[in-house]
């Protein structure tokens, strides 16, 4: 049976506060109403309940101001009882009233939930109504400590979750990898098995965010990484370290052969093209796998790995490497030239030498190679062939080429007059820089700098990255021709130079590489080939330039086969500028006269 309310100078229409009285003796409850009574000067209603059951009956069907309580009920009785109703109504103040007049007991009430503790024999109404307005005031206040707290804690966890991971593709990120992957390698160490480290990145990836936004880039990582999630295992650590790049790490394998698996897996995640905003784009990654415990820590997994990709990269039939010895060195190598390449032009190590072109049309050659020499005082001197592809694919490419271009202009002034005007300086750069409207426009202000007509410049194109927007690379090779430079395609015949850019590129040179010149005089293969090229070249309207001509039969082959141009060591070496202002085209001269003779 539900127990009567008892409502004290209820006001019809208004509802009236509720307090609830949890008392077995009906003696003490009785005085409690009373208090209660002159306690509370509103209008307000009391149910009192004798048991714990009907307190809980009570509370489940209707919300109080506050709970008076006699903790000892006589189906239930104790702490317990507060803490028990504290945790299931949160919002209910609540005030013990006890016979018990304990101290330790006030405390350990309070502790456990209870708002006030009133002992029975010193209560007054004018203690109980501060009581009830404190209890409830107090309990407003806990629960909005205990908002905020929870607030504060959820922005924590997601300020954690945040720190943790990227916000592009909500990924684990390097933060996340620095301290999974160390736990990851101390499972593997404990458990004798062995754990690999998957590093890889996307091929052409800047051209993707160059040639198409980088909104479209962004998409590309995005979808790559939904792709990526669904393809490695649970147990895998799937993580993006920024920019393109990622990184699995497997662990407990029992042996190597059961990564390749992974591997099919992630490379089948690039079989299909990316659909972004009408674009259908193609992209694969270059994959550079390592193994602990052939690594013995987690730097050093990084680093093979890495320098597993690094290869994988340079090789263009191959999209996985995996870390061996011989990298080792290779590695270190690229490692030192990379430290060492950004301080080289600040410090002045770089110098351009100039070889000379010769034309057997012309008995004095002006067509000029500016080549970049390196000379760092901690590796020595380092080849172009060595550095260049570094230099590439960092920001001081474009700084090495305004670099040659004021070495070019200061040749220029040092140039007899007559001479001048037919002058053409060919200048080295690469194909990404030729497809950035950028730096073609830093070009032209850097010609105008230092004094060149753009009529004395042919722009050689070495193409070692691959060049996925040949579009953009072609456009701004016509307006760079449109104001009269020339481009000629470098290093045709070596694999970076394809057909495919005979026809996509307005070009006004083809320079065939040493590969196909060495030897011609007794290598019909390569004479044949030659010839066929250079008959190709001309039905295009391009000359033809024969690189690394090194001995008189070369020569006399090269001129034979129809090459407009020669180039090599027996015409002329790459010279300093001094030395080559003051000897180049004499040498040139009596190198012709003896070829003729
Ligand atoms: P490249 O443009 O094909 O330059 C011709 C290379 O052949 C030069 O090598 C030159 O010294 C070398 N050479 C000339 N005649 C002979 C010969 O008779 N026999 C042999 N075996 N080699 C000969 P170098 O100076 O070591 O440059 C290598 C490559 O580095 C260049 O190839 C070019 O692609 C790149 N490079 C040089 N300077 C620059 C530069 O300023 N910018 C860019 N982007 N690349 C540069
Ligand atoms: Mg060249
Ligand atoms: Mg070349």
């Amino acid at each position: 049976m539900t127990p009567a309310k008892t409502a004290i100078t209820a006001v019809p229409g208004k509802r009236s506060s509720l307090y609830l009285i949890a008392e077995d003796n009906p003696a003490d409850a009785e005085l409690v109403k009373s208090l209660l009574q002159q306690a509370v000067g509103e209008e307000y209603s009391v149910l009192c309940v004798d048991r714990f059951d009907k307190l809980k009956d009570a509370l489940a069907r209707d919300t109080f101001e506050a709970l008076i309580l006699d903790m000892n009920l006589p189906d239930r009785s104790g702490i317990r009882n507060i803490s028990d109703l504290g945790q299931q109504y949160p919002e209910l103040p609540i005030v013990v009233l006890t016979g018990q007049d304990d101290l330790e007991l006030a405390v350990q009430s309070l502790n456990k939930g209870a708002q006030d503790y009133l002992s029975k024999n010193h209560v007054t109404s004018e203690l109980l109504s501060r009581s009830l307005r404190y209890a409830r005031e107090r309990k407003k206040i806990e629960l909005r400590l205990k908002k905020a707290l929870q607030q504060s804690a959820y922005r924590n966890a997601k300020l954690q979750t945040m720190a943790q991971h990227d916000a592009l593709t909500t990924l684990p990120n390097r933060a996340c990898f620095q301290t999974t992957a160390p736990r990851m390698l101390m499972r593997a160490a404990r458990s004798k098995k062995w754990l690999s480290l998957l590093y890889f990145d996307l091929n052409g990836f800047k051209k993707i965010n160059d040639s198409y936004g980088h909104l479209t880039g962004d998409e590309l990582l995005r979808q790559v990484a939904i792709r990526l999630k669904s393809t490695v295992r649970e147990s895998d650590f799937l993580a993006r370290l920024g920019g393109d790049e990622f990184v699995v790490v497997t662990d407990l394998l029992d042996n190597k052969r059961q990564i390749y698996k992974l591997i099919n897996r992630l490379q089948s995640v690039f079989h299909k093209p990316f659909n972004i905003a009408k674009h259908h784009i193609l992209c694969t990654p270059s994959i550079g796998v390592a193994f602990y415990p052939d690594a013995e820590n987690l730097q050093l997994l990084i680093k093979q790995a890495d320098c597993a990709m690094y290869e994988a990269k340079a090789k263009a039939n191959t999209s996985v490497c995996f870390y061996t010895s011989q990298l080792e060195s290779q590695f270190t190598r690229t490692m030192e030239i990379e430290s060492h390449l950004s301080e080289a032009l600040r410090a002045a190590q770089f110098d351009v030498h100039f070889q000379q072109v010769f034309s057997p049309g012309q008995a004095q050659a002006n067509h000029i190679e500016a080549l970049l020499r390196w000379h760092s005082p901690q590796l020595g001197e380092v080849a172009p062939d060595e550095f260049m592809h570094i230099a590439e694919n960092s920001p001081t490419i474009n700084e090495i080429t305004r670099f040659v271009v004021s070495k070019c202009g200061e040749l220029l002034s040092l140039a007899s007059a007559p001479d001048k005007a037919d002058f053409k300086l060919a200048i080295n750069i690469c194909a990404s820089q030729l497809s950035s409207a950028s730096f073609c426009d830093q070009l032209i202000m850097w010609l105008e700098k230092y004094h060149i007509p753009a009529h004395s410049v042919c722009l050689e194109l070495t193409e070692r990255q691959m060049v996925d927007d040949s579009g953009e690379c072609s456009a701004q090779s016509k307006r760079l021709r449109a104001l009269g430079m020339q481009i000629a395609l470098d290093d045709f015949g070596t694999g970076y130079s394809s057909f495919t850019h005979l026809l996509e590129l307005p070009l006004d040179y083809l320079k065939l590489d040493r590969v196909l010149v060495k030897d011609i005089d007794s290598n019909t293969r390569n004479q044949a080939l030659t010839a066929g090229i250079v008959e190709m070249a001309h039905r295009l309207g391009m000359k033809v330039v024969a690189e690394g001509i090194e001995s008189k039969e070369e020569f006399d082959i090269a001129c034979e086969l129809g090459c407009d141009y020669l180039q090599g060591y027996y015409i002329a070496r790459p010279m300093p500028i001094t030395e080559f202002v003051s000897h180049a085209f004499a040498q040139a001269a009596d190198k012709h006269l003896q070829a003729g003779a």
